[in-house]
C-alpha cells in the first residue's frame, strides 16, 4: 500500500457524481431523441450559451482572475462567474483556487492536489475521488477571496447555485420556448452533456496538459504547451507558459495563440468592466524561450559526453546583453509614447541603434546555437 493509499478514502458524493454524469449524458441523449426526435436549435442554443458561460467562468473567473489575480473585473461580472462557475459543478470559488493555488506553488509534488506524477487517471479525476488528510482544506491560501461577499456567498450555497444555474435554468428555458420535449432536451443538452464536456476539459488541463505537448518557457516542472488542448479549453492548453508566468492574464501570448479566454478579458477590459491586466513583458518571454533552448541543447550534448568549452560562458554573455538590449527597447519606447514632438526624433534614433544591436546578437546566439547542434552532429567529444 502507496503512503497516499494509507491516508486516503473514498468521496462517495464526488465519485458517485463524476461516473454518473457521463452515463447519464448518453443515456439522456439517447432517450430524447427515440421519444422527442433529434436536438433543435433551442436546444444547441442552450447548450453553446451554458457552455460558454460555465467554461469561461471557470477559466477566465476561477482561474485568471480568482486565483491567478491577473486582472481586476467588476462586480456584475464577479457575479456572473459565482453563478455560472457553480454551475459547472466544479465546487465554490473558495475550494476550486485554494487547491490551484497548492497546485502552483507545489507543482508535481507531494503537496500538489493534482500532482501529474501520480499518473492520469489520478491528475485527471481521481484526485476529486479521494479524500486525503494532507489536503484537508484550511483555505488560508485564499484570504484575499474571503473578502469578498459574493464569493463568500456563493460558498455558503454552492449546492443551491449550482443546481439553479446549471440543472433548473436550463430545463426551465427548454420549457418556456417549447413544452416538455424541449425541456428534457435542454436539460440533457444544456446540463448534463454540457456539465461532462466542461468537467473533462478543465481535468485535461490538470492531467494531457501536465504529460503532452512542448515545452517552449520552462522545464522546472511537467507543465506542457498544446494548442488542441487550448483549443478544447478555452486556451487553457498552453499550459507550459502559464505555469512559467502564472501572473499573466493570457496563456496564449501571441496574438495567434488559440485563447478564448483572453479574448474575452480584453472585450470587457474594452468597455471598463475589466481593468488592470497583467502581462508579462516581452522581454522576459524571449528571455525564457533562449535559456530552454540552451538547456535543451546542452543536455544533449553533455549526454553524448561532448565538450561544451567556451559555448557556455559565451551564451550567458550573450542572453545578458539581450536582456538589456530588450529591457532598453522596452524603456526607449515607453518613453517615445509620453515624449514631446522635439525629443521624438533623438528617441527614433536611439531605438534603431538598440535594434541593430539586438538583431545583432541574436545572429550570434543563433552561431552558438548552430555550433552546438554541429557539435552534436560530428561527435566532438570531451
Ligand atoms: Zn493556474
Ligand atoms: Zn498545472
Amino acid at each position: 500500500m502507496s503512503e497516499y493509499s494509507a491516508m486516503s478514502k473514498i468521496n462517495w458524493l464526488n465519485s458517485t457524481f463524476l461516473i454518473a454524469t457521463p452515463i447519464l449524458a448518453i443515456i439522456g441523449v439517447i432517450f430524447h431523441y427515440s421519444y422527442f426526435g433529434s436536438p433543435g436549435f433551442t436546444e444547441l442554443f442552450v447548450f453553446l450559451f451554458l457552455y460558454f458561460a460555465c467554461g469561461l467562468s471557470i477559466t477566465v473567473g476561477y482561474h485568471r482572475l480568482f486565483s491567478h489575480r491577473s486582472h481586476e473585473a467588476s462586480w456584475p461580472l464577479v457575479l456572473f462567474y459565482a453563478i455560472f462557475g457553480a454551475g459547472a459543478f466544479q465546487n465554490s470559488i473558495i475550494e476550486w483556487c485554494s487547491d490551484h493555488r497548492k497546485h502552483h506553488k507545489y507543482t508535481d509534488g507531494e503537496d500538489d492536489p493534482y500532482s501529474a506524477s501520480r499518473g492520469f487517471w489520478y491528475s485527471h479525476m481521481g484526485w476529486i475521488m479521494v479524500e486525503e488528510e494532507n489536503f484537508q482544506n484550511d483555505f488560508s491560501n485564499v484570504n484575499d477571496l474571503k473578502q469578498s461577499k459574493i464569493i463568500m456567498w456563493q460558498h455558503r450555497n454552492i449546492f443551491l447555485i449550482g443546481a439553479i444555474s446549471g440543472i433548473i435554468f436550463p430545463l426551465a428555458i427548454g420549457y418556456v420556448i417549447g413544452g416538455i420535449g424541449t425541456a428534457i432536451g435542454c436539460l440533457v443538452w444544456g446540463g448534463i452533456v454540457r456539465i461532462v464536456f466542461v468537467h473533462h476539459g478543465t481535468f485535461l488541463i490538470n492531467s494531457a496538459a501536465h504529460i503532452w505537448g512542448r515545452q517552449p518557457y520552462s522545464q522546472e516542472n511537467t507543465s506542457r504547451d498544446s494548442f488542441w488542448l487550448a483549443f478544447l479549453t478555452f486556451g487553457e492548453g498552453y499550459h507550459n507558459f502559464h505555469h512559467t508566468f502564472q501572473a499573466d492574464y493570457r496563456n496564449g501570448h501571441k496574438w495567434y495563440h488559440v485563447d478564448p479566454s483572453k479574448w474575452w478579458i480584453k472585450c470587457f477590459n474594452l468597455v471598463g468592466l475589466k481593468s488592470n491586466l497583467k502581462s508579462t513583458p516581452k522581454h522576459s518571454i524571449e528571455i525564457a524561450k533562449i535559456n530552454v533552448k540552451f538547456k535543451k541543447s546542452k543536455n544533449k550534448l553533455i549526454k553524448n559526453e561532448i565538450d561544451l568549452n567556451e559555448l557556455e560562458d559565451d551564451f550567458k554573455n550573450k542572453r545578458d546583453s539581450l536582456r538589456t538590449c530588450l529591457y532598453e527597447l522596452h524603456k526607449a519606447k515607453k518613453e517615445l509614447k509620453n515624449s514631446i514632438e522635439q525629443s521624438k526624433i533623438q528617441i527614433k534614433a536611439r531605438i534603431n541603434e538598440i535594434k541593430q544591436s539586438y538583431a545583432q546578437l541574436k545572429i550570434e546566439i543563433k552561431a552558438i546555437f548552430k555550433e552546438m547542434e554541429s557539435r552534436f552532429s560530428s561527435g566532438i567529444t570531451a
